[in-house]
């Protein structure tokens, strides 16, 4: 019977189908069940490692805290912490100053001043006596005294020469003098004397002396070493208006002139303190022209100007200088340059208000104005 054959091999596949249909979801069910496991076991796998690397931390931080580590069986001392700056903690929030630009400090412009062997001998702080004689090297700019002719005070004659700063500062002198006591008896009787002069004076005191050579010495300065020469020198006396003279001792009213010329730029030169120095027996009549602020300096101590030159010399060009003050608070930079010779050199700065004299031993003083 085909049929029936027929029909029992339609059966024998449904059946075959049947059985890869439901092979295939038992295999699809075992890999899906394979899929979740491994899975699981992978993420549980990830998590107890994390759980690992807490417990490092945990333990790091045990041991730090003690100052030991696992195993280390010292025993914690607070004495063996160390004191480690705690660095600073930068605050976002503020910015750091940028870096300031250093700008190269600008070289100061300076001024070259050139001084002869000549220049030793001028200027208005020359020493002048028996050791250092004057070398007539800048007597040809004097004025006549009694172009200041004042009736604030007299004149011995006309055709008295003098510097004409020395003049200038004199005449201030005696004008205020007279306007504080109206007396008008201050006699000029000497200022600058050249050589001839000078050698005419000491022959008469010689004869005066009977030729005693050392008591004529002490009251004349030898020609050629008297300050007279310099016209930076004044000899004052006493003269009434009833025709009386007498010398001048700087005492009773007139000692303010000695008291404050060297507002006026003059110092009373032969302090008889200093006789052995200077050689010149204490003349209270005898003033010498140094100009601010020498006159204001030596006014301070008790130094004779032999003294004073010596003095400054402790303050070089190449070392310290000396720095002054003024009363009227002009300020001042002073230095002793030494002479190298034929040619000197020194520098300032450029546009320095100064002025230069020489001091007629071996070098000169520099006067440096400064500004305020
Ligand atoms: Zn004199």
């Amino acid at each position: 019977m085909p049929e029936t054959n027929e029909s029992s091999r339609r059966k024998k596949r449904l059946a075959r189908r049947r059985r890869k249909k439901l092979i295939r979801k038992i295999t699809t069910a075992v890999v899906s069940c394979a899929i979740i496991l491994l899975t699981v076991v992978a993420i549980a796998a990830i998590v107890n490692r994390d759980d690992g690397n807490a417990n490092d931390i945990d333990n790091n931080f045990v041991s730090e805290e003690h100052g030991m580590t696992e195993g280390d069986d010292t025993v914690f001392n607070p004495e063996n912490e160390t004191d480690e700056p705690i660095p600073p903690v930068s605050d976002p929030t503020v910015t750091p100053d940028p870096e300031p630009e250093v700008i190269p400090e600008p070289e100061p412009a300076v001024m070259t001043v050139e001084l002869t062997e000549a220049d030793i001998d001028k200027g208005i702080l020359i020493l002048v006596n028996r050791q250092y004689p004057y070398a007539f090297a800048d007597d040809d700019n004097l004025i006549d005294m009694f172009s200041y002719k004042s009736s604030a005070y007299k004149f011995r004659d006309t055709g008295m020469m003098i510097s004409p700063v020395a003049a200038e500062h004199l005449n201030d002198l005696l004008v205020d003098f007279y306007n504080k006591t109206n007396n008008n008896d201050v006699n000029i009787i000497s200022t600058y004397r050249d050589l001839e002069t000078q050698k005419r004076i000491y022959d008469s005191k010689l004869d005066y002396y009977g030729g005693d050579v050392a008591t004529t010495e002490k009251w004349v300065a030898v020609p050629g070493s008297s300050e007279h020469h310099t016209g930076l020198a004044i000899d004052l006396g006493i003269y009434t208006d009833d025709g009386e003279s007498f010398d001048f001792r700087g005492e009773d009213e007139y000692a303010w002139i000695n008291e404050n010329c060297w507002k006026y730029g003059f110092i009373v030169r032969y302090d008889s303190a200093k006789t052995d120095i200077t050689g010149i027996a204490y003349e209270p009549w005898h003033f010498r022209y140094l100009g601010a602020p020498h006159a204001e300096i030596i006014s301070g101590t008790t130094l004779c100007y032999e003294e004073y030159i010596s003095y400054i010399k402790a303050y070089p060009y190449d070392g310290d200088h000396m720095f002054f003050t003024s009363v009227t608070g002009e300020k001042y930079e002073i230095f002793y340059l030494r002479s190298a010779g034929a040619v000197t050199t020194f520098e300032l700065p450029e546009g320095s208000e100064y002025f230069v004299s020489g001091n007629n031993v071996d070098g000169f003083i520099v006067t440096v104005k400064l500004g305020d």
